[in-house]
């Protein structure tokens, strides 16, 4: 079993009734568990084991720095965000390996969606404008919805729909 500090042996948590940990993990190694354009910079860890009857309970805590794009306007911010894992060991392993349990669960902190704020005014559609810096005076006003019904009109039955661009 290679030496990393989130692998544990099962007899020394059990003869000492219990173990916490917190720890500070490599961003760097779990870069990989998230989309390209989500940035890791602070991965931190509580480890909170309990010595049960035949098994022993594992309750996690994930704490991840994340540098995320938002979602309207396309600035970085920078957010924490936390989650918390439970898992339980039988008496049949020899070691407590957690690997797999924290990674699953950092891999999951970034959310799909961020803003940088309630009120962001996301960028102008049609010359790409910070609408939350600047102003433009495109016409932004949107035919669309009226527009596709006037296509689903003249449309024959039976012919598949080409998407219009
Ligand atoms: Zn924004
Ligand atoms: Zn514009």
């Amino acid at each position: 079993m290679e030496h990393t500090p989130l692998v544990f042996k099962y007899a020394e948590i059990r003869e000492a009734g219990g173990h916490r940990e917190e720890l500070s993990l490599e961003p760097a190694l779990y870069a990989d568990a998230f989309e390209p354009q989500v940035k890791l910079k602070k991965l931190d860890l509580e480890m909170d084991f309990s010595v049960g009857g035949d098994s022993i309970l594992l309750e996690g805590r994930v704490r991840g720095e994340l540098e995320m794009e938002c979602s309207r306007c396309g600035e970085p911010l920078t957010r924490v965000f936390e989650d918390s894992f439970d898992e339980v060991y039988p008496d049949t392993v020899e070691y407590i390996d957690t690997r797999e349990a924290v990674r699953e669960t950092a891999a999951l902190l970034a959310p799909l969606k961020v803003l940088c704020s309630d009120n962001c005014k996301g960028r102008c559609l049609v010359c790409g404008i910070d609408r939350n810096k600047a102003t433009c005076s495109c016409r932004t006003d949107k035919a669309s919805p009226f527009e596709a019904l006037r296509d689903l009109k003249v449309e024959k039955p039976g012919k598949p729909r080409k998407k219009k661009l």
